[in-house]
């Protein structure tokens, strides 16, 4: 009777403090994207906590009575959906038996349970599986359902075909059938990194390796990283096969080196512990870096990032000819405009370092006044002068109406090149930059992004090294007026070999996104593999 009590208290507030913050939050996020079983308020919580924990069911009562608040209390809930949040209400591990409890009560009273509430009901095996082997009785559950989701329509939207894949790889016998539910997902849609990562964690554990490496590389192509959840059940699999441990461990390492990926703390601790599994095959050290790359375990210095002559050659030439003419990144300037540049480069290169002096001025805030953003820059081609080095400054027609003392020393110690105010100045800085040759540094905060996107996949890896190898930024100015500049990091961050031993960086957690910025990672694993 208790949680019967809390049920109306509940409704009763929720009716009366319609538009407290929790709901009118939730009522605005639903607005945009309504989804299932991701409520999230206070109320939600303290629903869940007292009426879930510790229990296996609700009676007829409670139950009904729980539909009812939830239609009253949230209007974007209705009599089609409600099935459906309340099996992802309880959605936890420990709460199989209370969702199937709900889903015999609503059969009990005579409803079929909608697709949406099934597929939720999936996920909720899924959860258990995570935390225990299914029995075989629960695993002939979420057959019948999948027979029963799959039996309704031919072809199953993508959330659907989601729910399938991860009921069916907490199977034994039947996870294979989650294969072609994956490419029937790709005909509404991109499949999910949850819906790749579940099916390629599960070929490792049952040691279809194959598969699970395809199904990686097919998520680094369309730019998805894989989860923890992937590499643990791989080197789960190596510990159970030691005869293995060499390949993959290899085939993983050199798949890491290649995507740039950078393993999380939680792996890199299953890495440890893989190693005091198999002493004979594997030794890991966690390490950090010393000055100039150098590890701090084996003492090796990390392999330097800089590209071969080739490569750079290759980069620049497809630079100036795909980036900048076939895709008109000059778009925004005159012919006539781009021409007087050439011509200044020709006339004036090579340099050690050209800056993009808008977006140094701009390094700390727009709103300055003239005359403090020119000193700045003034400031940041002083550091580069005071290391007699030769530089090109490139500018804004506007800027020749700053602090003529500063524009004075800037004009004095450097070659300058002004565009047209609205012109782009990436594509003249990287021009510039990669017209002058192969030591040449640019000092930029831009991440250069769209860029290293256009050079295509085979570039890409190689634009980032390059980039790594020579881009300077202003960190900060300090009260006193000096600045603090960020230099760039000439020795490789990701994961690589350096003689018979791997260095592997490690970021704190798991991101679903690819990091931009280059930074130094705290975290290092020092591995050796015996062979
Ligand atoms: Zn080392």
């Amino acid at each position: 009777m208790y949680n019967l009590r809390l049920l109306r208290q509940l409704r009763y507030s929720s009716v009366i403090c319609n538009s407290t913050p929790p709901l009118r939050f939730l009522a605005s996020q639903h607005k945009r994207r309504p989804q299932l079983g991701v409520v999230k308020s206070n109320q939600l919580e303290q629903l869940k906590a007292n009426f879930f924990d510790s229990r296996n069911e609700l009676n007829d009562d409670e139950w009904q009575s729980l539909r009812h608040t939830l239609i009253d209390s949230y209007k974007y809930i209705d009599a089609h959906n409600v099935d459906a949040y309340i099996i992802g209400l309880c959605g936890g591990a420990e709460q199989l038996q209370l969702a199937k409890s709900y889903v015999k009560f609503l059969k009990d009273q005579g409803k079929q349970p909608n697709g949406a509430t099934l597929g939720r009901l999936l996920r909720v095996y899924s959860a258990a599986h995570g935390t225990r082997t299914l029995s075989d009785a629960e695993q002939s559950e979420i057959l019948s359902i999948c027979d029963t989701l799959r039996g309704a329509h031919d072809v199953l939207d993508a959330t659907s075909c989601e729910h399938l894949i991860h009921g069916l790889v907490a199977t034994k016998q039947h996870w294979q059938q989650a294969v072609p539910l994956l490419e029937m997902m790709k005909l509404t849609s991109s499949p999910t990194i949850a819906a790749y990562s579940v099916l390629a964690a599960k070929a490792f554990c049952v040691g279809d390796t194959e598969l699970a490496w395809r199904l990686l590389e097919e998520m680094l192509t369309l730019r998805k990283l894989p989860k923890c959840e992937v590499y643990i059940s791989l080197l789960d699999y190596i510990a159970e096969n030691s005869s293995k441990l060499c390949t993959q461990l290899e085939r993983l390492l050199r798949f890491l080196e290649h995507h740039d990926i950078l393993i999380s703390a939680k792996v890199g601790t299953r890495l440890l512990a893989l190693a005091q599994q198999q002493p004979k095959h594997l030794q890991v050290t966690a390490t950090r870096l010393e000055r100039m790359g150098r590890c701090a375990n084996c003492e090796q210095h990390l392999e330097r990032v800089a590209i071969s002559d080739a490569q750079f050659e290759q980069l620049r030439d497809s630079f100036l000819e795909k980036v900048l003419v076939g895709q008109d990144v000059f778009q925004k300037s005159t012919p006539e405009e781009v021409a007087r540049f050439k011509q200044h480069v020709e006339q004036s290169a090579p340099y050690d370092c050209v800056i993009d002096g808008l977006n140094v001025a701009y390094s700390t805030g727009v709103k300055k006044p003239p005359e403090q953003l020119a000193k700045l820059l003034a400031t940041v081609v002083r550091y580069f002068k005071e290391r007699r080095k030769r530089v090109l400054v490139l500018g804004r027609q506007h800027m020749r109406n700053w602090s003529k003392q500063a524009m004075h020393y800037v004009h004095s110690n450097a070659s300058v090149f002004f565009t047209n105010n609205l012109s782009q100045d990436d594509p003249f800085l990287l021009y510039a930059t990669l017209r002058s040759g192969q030591e040449t540094d640019f000092f930029s905060r831009d991440l250069m992004r769209s860029h290293a996107f256009l050079l295509g996949n085979e570039l890409k890896p190689i634009f980032r090294r390059w980039q790594q190898e020579h881009q300077y930024s202003l960190v900060t100015q300090t009260q006193t007026g000096k600045i603090i500049v960020k230099e760039p990091i000439r020795y490789r961050l990701s994961v690589h070999q350096v003689g018979n031993v791997w260095h592997v960086p490690c970021c704190e957690s798991y991101t679903p996104q690819m990091p931009e910025s280059f930074e130094v990672p705290q975290r290092w694993l020092c591995l050796n593999i015996v062979k």
